[in-house]
């Protein structure tokens, strides 16, 4: 994610934080007990069957995503009215159970839910704040590949992020999208929302005819039926929920190839830009500049989107980044390199989101060092600049807190001046070697700091640990000496 604007200022305050729905809600009421019927026989004894945790635990989210069981796809059908701004839909969910369960959470806000069913048999549900507890016939046995399918209808909720603002599904002129960092997907499908559950998707999107949709991945075809049509997109790569794409409205879509032969959809509203052409040959550009750096480009196709959304930061969601109007190249840069660091190698907990904003801000040093621009070094230069008493340099970067991960300074700016350290200490070379070999031993998968610090001990051979001490956990403004 960045924001649109160049520059933001170095020692920006977080907004005040309101509540919102994403703090912690009050604790669960005890869970109605399981079921027990002839189809679990035979079986543990019922007291065995627990219920799922909750949330998996992570310190700035502790509801988000939900324990117990492990998503492998969602399927989610949803049509829309955009005069009315209703959503009414069926996602299904594929899921191995992790432990012997009795009943288990879901993430979910708003909208109505019509009804549950686990492996085609009605479920019991209830709504507690963000979970939505489904309550199987039969106790699922640890180890079991089972589906859940929610029927919902409504109004998406409004969601706020302390630094973002608008964040989930928003409503558009002509349509709707979805930017959901850090947690916005549960405003749109029932979900297991952490990146820590990574999935394929695929999607059955049916909006009043004259509309398009574009969503992660590639796409299927459509189908129009009366006053209405269908669109399909899957992604078959592992995505964090977080960045599920779903944008509907009137689009003018490009379905090219890059000069290195990556496939490139990219999509924007005339009414926003006229210039869906540069969009299509700068991101097919960028593409094949950071697959140069970084290693291949981890999916099975780039591109981008430019929407209406009124909201003032781009999001990278996988295979097509979002931006808002007048996106410039170093925003691309910054996007698509998420799509490496981010994307591809997913945080395991948003403790760390050092790992996505500093790679993807280094990524923008390292595109104007190579094209005639100001040298990272220079950047490293300006950003240290900032005084040693602004309070810019109080936050640790490895663990900014729940309201300040994505401020700027810390986050972004410190993040890439380690990162700058980091190649100082082991030579271009060495770096180099570590830049791509982490999105090469991590691809689709999770990783968390001390993997880097691991890997990046591994290959310089180096003891790195000041370094990383220093810069991540220490407040202060780091002595170069
Ligand atoms: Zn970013």
């Amino acid at each position: 994610m960045a924001a649109a604007s160049a520059t933001a200022p170095a020692g920006a305050a977080p907004a005040a934080a309101a509540p919102t729905a994403l703090t912690a809600p009050p604790a669960a009421p005890p869970a109605p007990r399981t079921q027990r019927t002839r189809r679990t026989q035979p079986g543990p004894a019922p007291g065995l069957f627990k219920p799922g945790a909750a949330g998996v635990g992570d310190p700035y989210f502790p509801k988000a995503g939900n324990g117990g069981f492990d998503v492998a796809h969602y399927d989610i059908a949803l049509a829309y009215a955009p005069a009315e701004r209703r959503i009414q839909g069926t996602t299904r969910i594929t899921a191995t159970a992790t432990q012997d369960l009795s009943r288990f959470d879901l993430d979910f806000l708003g909208n109505k839910v019509r009804s549950v069913t686990v492996d085609n048999v009605r479920a019991t549900f209830s709504r507690d704040g963000q979970e939505l507890v489904v309550t199987p016939r039969a106790g699922l046995r640890k180890g079991a590949r089972f589906t859940v399918a929610v029927t919902y209808a409504g109004t998406p909720p409004e969601l706020r992020d302390p630094v973002l603002g608008q964040t989930g599904w928003i409503t558009t002129e002509d349509g709707a999208i979805t930017l959901s960092q850090p947690f916005g997907s549960a405003s749109w499908f029932p979900v297991n929302d952490h990146p820590a559950d990574k999935a394929t998707f695929s999607y059955a999107i049916k909006v009043p005819n004259g509309l398009d949709v574009v969503a992660n991945g590639e796409p299927d075809g459509t189908s129009t039926g009366g006053r209405e049509t269908t669109f399909r997109w899957h992604s078959d790569r592992q995505m964090a929920t977080y960045l599920a794409l779903v944008a509907i409205g009137r689009f003018e879509v490009t379905d090219g190839r890059s000069p290195g032969g990556v496939r490139v959809i990219t999509a924007v509203d005339p009414a926003v830009t006229p210039d869906g052409e540069w969009l299509q040959r700068t991101t097919g550009e960028v593409t094949d500049w950071e697959a140069g750096i970084f290693g291949p480009f981890p999916f099975g196709s780039s591109g981008g989107v430019v929407d209406d959304a009124p909201v003032g930061y781009a999001l990278e969601t996988q295979n097509r980044p979002t931006y808002p109007g007048g996106a410039d190249t170093k925003l691309i840069v910054h996007e698509l390199a998420h799509q490496w660091f981010g994307d591809s190698v997913s945080l395991k907990s948003w403790r760390d989101i050092w790992l996505n904003e500093g790679f993807a801000t280094y990524a923008e040093w390292l595109w104007s060092e190579q094209h005639g621009g100001r040298s990272a070094a220079r950047q490293f230069a300006e950003a240290y600049k900032e005084p040693a008493d602004s309070p810019a340099w109080r936050q640790r970067t490895g663990d900014p807190g729940h309201d300040a991960l994505f401020e700027f300074f810390p986050t972004y700016s410190r993040g890439a001046m380690l990162l700058h350290m980091l190649r100082t200490t082991v030579g271009d070379e060495k770096f180099f070697k570590i830049l791509r070999a982490w999105p090469a031993e991590h691809a689709q998968g999770n990783a968390t700091t001390a993997d880097f610090r691991a890997l990046a001990a591994r290959i310089s051979g180096q003891k790195l640990d000041r370094l990383f001490e220093t810069w991540l956990y220490t407040p202060g403004k780091p002595d170069l000496k």
